[in-house]
Parts: C-alpha cells; sequence; structure tokens
C-alpha cells in the first residue's frame, strides 16, 4: 500500500469513526486503485479518491408509525446519496434492524463501482431503515413505509435518485412506497425500481439478481473451458438473490445443497429441485416463514441453527465447486474462506454485498481461483433496475426474453471488463481489481469533466 492510501485510509477511519463495514469496503477498492493513481496523477491532482469517498449528500429522518396495538413506534430513515457523476443516484433500500449509517455507506460506495460497470447511465446510493419487518402485520408494514415515504419523496425522482429493494425490501414494500408516493406528488413516475408489473415495473426485475450472477459464473467458468453441468453448489440466503440464484443453477445443470436464513442453514444432500425450490418461494414469500421448516418437510434435509459462538459457518464447510453467498455482508470469514478451498470450491460469484471479509478475498484472489466479488457479479440486479427506467422512459416494455437477453449480454460486458481491466494492470485473473479499476475510471473521469463540484 503506498503512503498516499494508507494516509487516505486513515483519514477515513479519523473522520468516520464507529463504520467498520465502510473502512472495509473503501479500504477494499482504494487497495486496487493505488496502480491506477500511479499512472494517473490527473486523478490525484483532482482529489478524486478523496471526493469519491465522501457522500455528496447524507438525509437522515424520523419515521414514526403506529403498531397494531395503538403503540407509538420510532425508526430512522436514511438515503445516502453518494455519486451523481454518471446517472442519477440509483440504488437499494434495505429494511433491517441492524441497518445503521456506516453499513449504508459501504453499500452506497459499492454501489458507485457497481453502476458504473453495468454500462447504463446510473449513479450510486443506498437507504433504508433500522425496521425489522420479521413478524410485523402487512398493515403494519403499510404504515411504516408510507411514513418512510412520507419524508423519502421530497429527495427522489425519476432524474434525481431512483431507489430500489435490497434486504427486506421486495415488492410488497414497493408498492407501498410507490402508491405514497403518487398520492403526496400526483405524479405517476419512474421513482422507485422492483416494480408491480401492473403499474411499471420490468419483466426479470426479480430474478435480475440471481439470475446475473450465475451468468457471471458460467462466464468465468467459461474461461477454463468449463461450464455449470454436473457443479455441485453452496448457496447461503433465502431470499429474493439466494432463489433465483438456485433457479438459475438448476436450469444450467447444476445442483444446489444449502439454503439458510438468520436463524440456521439446511443441509440437502439429494440437492434442492424445482418443487422444493417452490417450497422455498412459496415459504418465504408468502408466508414469511423460517428455513428450518424445511427439514419438517423433507425428512432428508437437515437443519443447523446458527452458532453465534462459533468461529466458522458450517454451511461452508461442505464438499462442492461452486459457492454463491447471497444473504449478507462478511458471512464468509478468513476460516470460511479457507474451507472452501479445502472442500474443492473454485467458484465464488457474491449475490450478496461484500459478503467475504478482506482477508477472504485475499485467500481467493491468492489462490487463483474464478472469485467474481459482489459489485461485478451482482450487478444483474441494478442492471435490470437500468432497464426497468429505460422502459418507463419510453412508456414501453419489453418482452422476457428481450430483457433476459439484455442482462445476459450485461453480463458478459462486465466480464469482460474485469478480465480486459486486470489483464492491462498486470493482475491477470484478478476479478477484484479487474471490478475495482473498471468501475472507477468512468466515474473518475466523468469527474475530471464536470469540475469541482
Ligand atoms: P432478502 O431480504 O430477500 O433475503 C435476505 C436473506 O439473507 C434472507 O434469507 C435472510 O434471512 C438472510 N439474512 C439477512 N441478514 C442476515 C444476517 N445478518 N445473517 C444471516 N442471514 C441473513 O434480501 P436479498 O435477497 O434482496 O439480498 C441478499 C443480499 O444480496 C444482500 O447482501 C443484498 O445487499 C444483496 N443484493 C441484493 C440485490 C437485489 O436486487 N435484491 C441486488 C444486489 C445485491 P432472514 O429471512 O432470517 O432475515
Amino acid at each position: 500500500m503506498s503512503e498516499y492510501v494508507k494516509n487516505l485510509m486513515d483519514d477515513v477511519k479519523a473522520k468516520n469513526p464507529s463504520q467498520p463495514e465502510f473502512h472495509q469496503a473503501v479500504e477494499e477498492v482504494i487497495e486496487s486503485l493505488d496502480v491506477v493513481m500511479e499512472r494517473h496523477p490527473e486523478y490525484r491532482a483532482a482529489k478524486v479518491l478523496e471526493r469519491i469517498i465522501e457522500p455528496e449528500r447524507v438525509i437522515l429522518f424520523r419515521v414514526p408509525w403506529i403498531d397494531d396495538e395503538g403503540e407509538v413506534q420510532v425508526n430512522r430513515g436514511f438515503r445516502i446519496e453518494m455519486n451523481s457523476a454518471i446517472g442519477p443516484y440509483k440504488g437499494g433500500l434495505r429494511f433491517h434492524p441492524s441497518v445503521n449509517l456506516g453499513i449504508l455507506k459501504f453499500l452506497a460506495f459499492e454501489q458507485v463501482f457497481k453502476n458504473s460497470l453495468t454500462t447504463l447511465p446510473m449513479g450510486g446510493g443506498k437507504g433504508g431503515s433500522d425496521f425489522d419487518p420479521k413478524g410485523k402485520s402487512d398493515v403494519e408494514v403499510m404504515r411504516f413505509t408510507q411514513s418512510f415515504m412520507s419524508e423519502l419523496f421530497r429527495h427522489i425522482g425519476p432524474n434525481t435518485d431512483v431507489p430500489a429493494g435490497d434486504i427486506g425490501v421486495g415488492g410488497r414494500e414497493i408498492g407501498f412506497m410507490f402508491g405514497q408516493y403518487k398520492k403526496l406528488k400526483n405524479e405517476f413516475a419512474g421513482i422507485l425500481t422492483g416494480k408491480g408489473l401492473n403499474w411499471g415495473g420490468s419483466l426479470i426485475r426479480p430474478e435480475a439478481t440471481g439470475y446475473g450472477t450465475v451468468y457471471f459464473a458460467a462466464e468465468m467458468l467459461s474461461t477454463r473451458n468449463d461450464s455449470l453441468e454436473g457443479k455441485v453448489c453452496l448457496v447461503s440466503g433465502s431470499g429474493n438473490v439466494a432463489q433465483y440464484t438456485i433457479e438459475k443453477v438448476l436450469e444450467l445443470g447444476g445442483k444446489v445443497l444449502t439454503v439458510s436464513d438468520s436463524s440456521g442453514y439446511i443441509y440437502d444432500e439429494e440437492g434442492i429441485d424445482t418443487e422444493k425450490l417452490a417450497f422455498v418461494m412459496e415459504l418465504k414469500n408468502v408466508k414469511r416463514g423460517r428455513i428450518k421448516e424445511y427439514a419438517d418437510k423433507y425428512t432428508n434435509a437437515v437443519f443447523t441453527p446458527i452458532d453465534a459462538t462459533a468461529d466458522h459457518n458450517p454451511l461452508w464447510n461442505h464438499k462442492a465447486d461452486c459457492a454463491f453467498p447471497s444473504a449478507t455482508q462478511n458471512e464468509i470469514n478468513g476460516k470460511d474462506a479457507q474451507n472452501l478451498l479445502n472442500n474443492g470450491v473454485f467458484v465464488v460469484s457474491e449475490g450478496a454485498n461484500m459478503p467475504t471479509v478482506i482477508e477472504g478475498a485475499n485467500l481467493f484472489v491468492d489462490n487463483k481461483i474464478l472469485y467474481g466479488p459482489g459489485k461485478a457479479a451482482n450487478a444483474g440486479g441494478v442492471a435490470v433496475s437500468g432497464l426497468e427506467m429505460a422502459q418507463n422512459s419510453m412508456r414501453y416494455s419489453w418482452t422476457r426474453e428481450e430483457v433476459d437477453t439484455r442482462l445476459k449480454m450485461i453480463m458478459k460486458d462486465i466480464h469482460t471488463t474485469c478480465v480486459s481491466t486486470a489483464d492491462k494492470f498486470g493482475a491477470q485473473g484478478n476479478y477484484v481489481l479487474g471490478a475495482n479499476i473498471g468501475g472507477f475510471i468512468k466515474v473518475a473521469d466523468s469527474m475530471l469533466d464536470q469540475g469541482v463540484v
């Protein structure tokens, strides 16, 4: 690490205390950019890095609402408008009790590079709340989301900031927020993506992140003349990303052994087939139940509860070829990464954002496995959000096949950018470096063009 990057990192830590996830995301990116800063003194002169790590705007607001018992509840709402050099702020909303400023800043920071990689004109943002949708009635979720949008509406717009879903925010939440925006503004506008098909949504948006992550894995495998056919896969999570990752892996001939939620994981030696996947989808999307119930229904499967005191996650300690972490950040620690390697895993395609700690990511890179970091591998979700925005602007809808073809092409382009950028900077096969530099250059050049703003 150069003195310049080291000083910058010290500054980030001093100015943003108690935001470890943000420090981690910045460190991972700026380490890769060291070589770029050396080759391009113009970026350094214009303090592009110093500006890119500072959000353009942070909005923090009170979200009061009334629960089913008539009691007043108060949550915090956030929107981080990180960078608008190449387009309106774009990035999801997360509703989870763990949400805080540092987590959303890490996500918004990652989003800037991810969105740039998609080739579409989208800046980076992220937002959400520490509201926990788990166990809440539909009416409570509606009251909360309406209150959330009653503040957020004044900060967003089709050409300003277009949020989407993330953990805890799916079709139901997007619907309630869209309705409230429309009521407040008297305007039917594409201010959110992930909308319902009847009111401006895009086909393939729900599937896009999971499908894209698998397309990215297939692209990585193709560099070794290999495919997903017959590959044994570990998947974590059982939400939106995990579900469509499993669907696409099955379609491409792979076998999936695991799914999880925040209470524990399922190991199904026989494999999760389409019928079992349908059960998971119904369980999670309709009944909003716990993944443990899978083992009650399919008695050969084994449920292992989370052990918060363990130094590793046993989900990552099974013989397999591929891993698709699709739950949350830092779900693969250093020991998990080593366990994956020991078990023969040679493809890791990240559906979740920053699911691997830096030590684990370094292990993957050093061992030269096919490691697709989240900002490249899971960019399919925001890419199809970009396509949803395009369709809204045209007041027109593409077919499922058209959207899927574009998604595939975008994932292929992202893969090519990662590979060619890594080659150009002398780090063949290093998708982390390729994604970080590939995403950065377009944003940095646009910032240079637009002056000191
Ligand atoms: P969902 O809310 O649909 O699902 C999240 C899943 O992860 C659930 O199974 C949840 O379990 C589990 N999970 C969440 N937090 C934790 C935790 N702290 N420990 C263990 N398990 C946890 O979210 P998504 O599928 O949309 O998002 C998953 C990941 O993918 C996130 O990192 C997100 O940022 C990323 N991502 C999502 C995109 C999208 O389009 N949705 C786009 C790009 C990235 P439980 O049900 O118990 O909470």
